[in-house]
């Protein structure tokens, strides 16, 4: 039975932050809403934590961080984690160490990936990551498709006057390497590192989706992940992920995350009610006693935009 909030959201997925390290330097990064940490959990750790997730009814984990691929135990962290028999296995990366690591990691058990890929120009890759990793991303889109991670997707943050126009061409590269092309609104929260780039670069995409409308086979939206658009055409797909205020994020939120000093996080957007799951696994607390925590979690959960929520209830 999947655990619900008081709001009737049920929790049917789990977003575990395994790192808070990284080995590219995005200027815009929001770091997934975390704010640092001192340790990480160990492999065992994040396996007792998703195996507790497991037991209330949590069927999709998501591994991201800081880079995940940046921790040398990442097969051994997916082996274990698959061996409790999850439906969905996925992973979010820069994509930078995929290229090692993609046969491994599906032989793992790892289903699918997304892959944070910006741009195709070398210079705008550089002056987005201060990095000069460009052909070891596009190789660790292409190994992970060959090693026969399903699906693909490319997540790429539009920035004015930076990608915006490079959209075409993404999804040309894209279409070539079987892989979906996720366009994501820039976004900014507290924990970006500096807010000044958001009114230089933010990109407004309604004029986009309403070429997409036109010009699309088939329009999907996918209710519980933020009634997110999904653009089927010339054989290839476009996703747009929008901000969570506009687009009833918090009525459809069915997530939770960890953080990776194992912290449950019930909301993005919040840092101020975290609560410990580390402390009670090191003091050696049952699995019945740690379902007890998450379910208390769950049950205090609040929507950041109340209102949205109101009407799922
Ligand atoms: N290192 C991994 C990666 O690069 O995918 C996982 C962490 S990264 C924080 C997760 C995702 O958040 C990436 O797709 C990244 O592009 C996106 N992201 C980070 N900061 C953002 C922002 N300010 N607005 C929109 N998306 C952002």
């Amino acid at each position: 039975m999947t655990a619900k909030d008081k709001y009737e959201r049920p929790v049917f997925s789990l977003r575990i932050s395994i790192t808070n390290r990284c080995n590219v330097k995005c200027f815009y990064c929001h770091h997934d809403g975390i704010i640092p940490q001192k340790y990480e959990m160990t492999d065992d750790e994040i396996y007792r934590v998703a195996k507790v997730a497991a037991d209330i009814g949590v069927g999709k984990i998501r591994l991201s961080g800081g880079e995940p691929l940046i921790r040398d135990d990442i097969v051994e962290i997916v082996q274990k984690i698959s061996s409790i028999g999850f439906k969905d296995i996925a992973l979010t990366t820069n994509g930078t160490l995929l290229g090692k690591y993609a046969h491994e990691l599906k032989q793992a058990g790892l289903n699918r990936v997304n892959v944070s890929f910006d741009t195709l120009n070398p210079e705008t890759y550089r002056f987005i990551t201060r990095r000069d990793y460009i052909e070891k991303a596009k190789e660790g889109i292409i190994k992970a498709s060959a090693a026969g991670l399903y699906p693909v997707k490319v997540n790429m943050v539009v920035m004015k006057g930076i990608n915006h126009h490079e959209i075409w061409d993404m999804f040309q590269f894209c279409k070539e390497n079987g892989a979906i092309l996720q366009l994501i609104e820039l976004l900014k929260t507290e924990t970006c590192p500096d807010n000044d780039f958001f009114d230089e670069y933010h990109y407004e995409m309604d004029e986009l989706e309403n070429e997409l409308n036109e010009i699309s086979d088939d329009v999907k939206t996918r209710q519980f992940m933020q009634d997110r658009k999904k653009y089927f055409l010339e054989g290839g797909e476009i996703e747009i992920v929008k901000p969570m205020d506009n687009t009833e994020f918090c009525k459809n939120c069915t997530r939770l995350r960890i953080t990776p000093d194992g912290k449950i996080k019930p909301c993005l957007l919040r840092n101020d009610n975290l609560v410990d799951l580390i402390e009670p696994i090191r003091l050696g607390y049952s699995d019945e006693e740690l379902k007890k925590i998450f379910l208390n979690a769950i049950a205090d959960r609040e929507p950041f935009y109340k209102e949205c929520a109101e009407t799922a209830r």
